[in-house]
């Protein structure tokens, strides 16, 4: 290998720009050319591709998003689409590929890589830490202090109105943001999708954890089809429980946005390191993960479509703490 690539796909989290200058520095450290592809497959698929030099990823350790752009791309999810792609790869002469992004972009990489002789390492870059063989994800550390910034204002003012407030977090059909937000920030419960077939969340939380003593009370929901989302609880509270003043607040997009935190620098730092020694190494189509701190490969195969599992601990501990 003497060029790689180097790209975001997907949903974008805080901490891909720490994971493409430490991708950048790392490979030409290591003697390696490195080309900059542009938002994600897109670029492979339109020949938006650009060389960086070390200076190129200069001061963006500290940035959110992702100075290469993000986009999803449907072109690429065709066998046309890929071969466009990689005809272009061949013409700039990239040899391997370093994708960062969540779980369809990884699917995106091992398609491709079960197609063409091409390398391709994947950096699990995602808010939402559904990623099967890393304890973090890049941006989930991030997301996780901008929801605890949130509910801690949001609960100012349920506690001076004395009210029952949903507070909607993005994870999509993962609950470790609202599961961890909620013990961060000494919610009352977290609903998550892990949970929704198996016991009623909310009845749950009415019969144990919302005590009348109480003078407000924060429930954090995890966005997901599974759950229903925040709105779908507070018309439930509002029908069957309606002696609660309820309130509705969807975090939304704030949760993609910010400087990314010391965690996720680090985070994205040893990865970005460990996708080049991976490369120099012979590795192809794993994911690089950090693991009880180490650095572990994961097949894509196991990294994608695999249930991360949520700890019972982590509920048990919500629920003792919430009296
Ligand atoms: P994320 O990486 O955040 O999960 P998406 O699910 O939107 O984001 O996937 C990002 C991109 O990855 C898609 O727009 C598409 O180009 C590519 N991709 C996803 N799934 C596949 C697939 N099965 N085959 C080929 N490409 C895919």
């Amino acid at each position: 290998v003497k060029c790689i690539g180097i790209l975001t796909s997907g949903g974008d989290a805080p901490g891909m720009n720490a994971a493409i200058r430490a991708v950048t520095r790392s490979a030409i450290y290591n003697g390696l050319q490195v080309k900059g592809i542009y938002r994600g497959y897109r670029g492979l698929v339109t020949g938006e591709i650009k060389e960086f030099k070390s200076q190129n990823v200069s001061n963006i350790i500290q940035l959110g998003g992702t100075i290469l752009k993000t986009a999803r791309c449907q072109e690429f999810t065709t066998p046309e689409g890929r071969q466009i792609a990689y005809d272009n790869m061949k013409k700039e002469g990239i040899d391997a590929l370093v994708i960062i992004g969540g779980d369809g972009s990884l699917t995106g990489a091992r398609v491709f890589a079960q197609e063409f002789d091409v390398p391709c390492i994947g950096l699990p870059g995602t808010i939402d830490n559904d990623l099967y063989g890393t304890d973090t994800t890049i941006g989930y550390d991030t997301a996780l202090n901008t929801i605890l910034d949130a509910v801690d204002k949001i609960r100012d003012t349920a506690t001076s109105h004395e009210r029952l407030f949903f507070v909607e977090v993005m994870g999509r059909d993962a609950g470790f943001l609202a599961l961890n937000g909620a013990i961060a920030s000494g919610a009352e419960a977290a609903i998550i999708p892990e949970f929704s077939t198996e016991v009623d969340q909310l009845e749950e939380f009415i019969k144990n954890g919302f005590r009348k003593s109480k003078n407000s009370s924060i429930v954090i929901v995890a966005e997901s089809e599974l759950t229903g989302g925040a709105m779908h609880f507070a018309e439930r509270v509002k029908n069957e429980y309606p002696q609660y003043d309820v309130r509705v607040t969807i975090l939304g997009h704030l949760q993609r946005g910010g400087s990314p935190t010391a965690h996720d620098r680090i985070l994205a730092s040893r990865l970005g390191a460990a996708a080049i020694d991976a490369i120099m190494e012979g590795q192809r189509n794993v994911m690089i993960g950090i693991e009880h701190d180490e650095v572990v490969y994961v097949p894509f195969t196991k990294a994608i479509k695999n249930d991360k599992p949520i700890k019972r601990e982590l509920v048990n501990v919500l629920r003792e703490l919430s009296i």
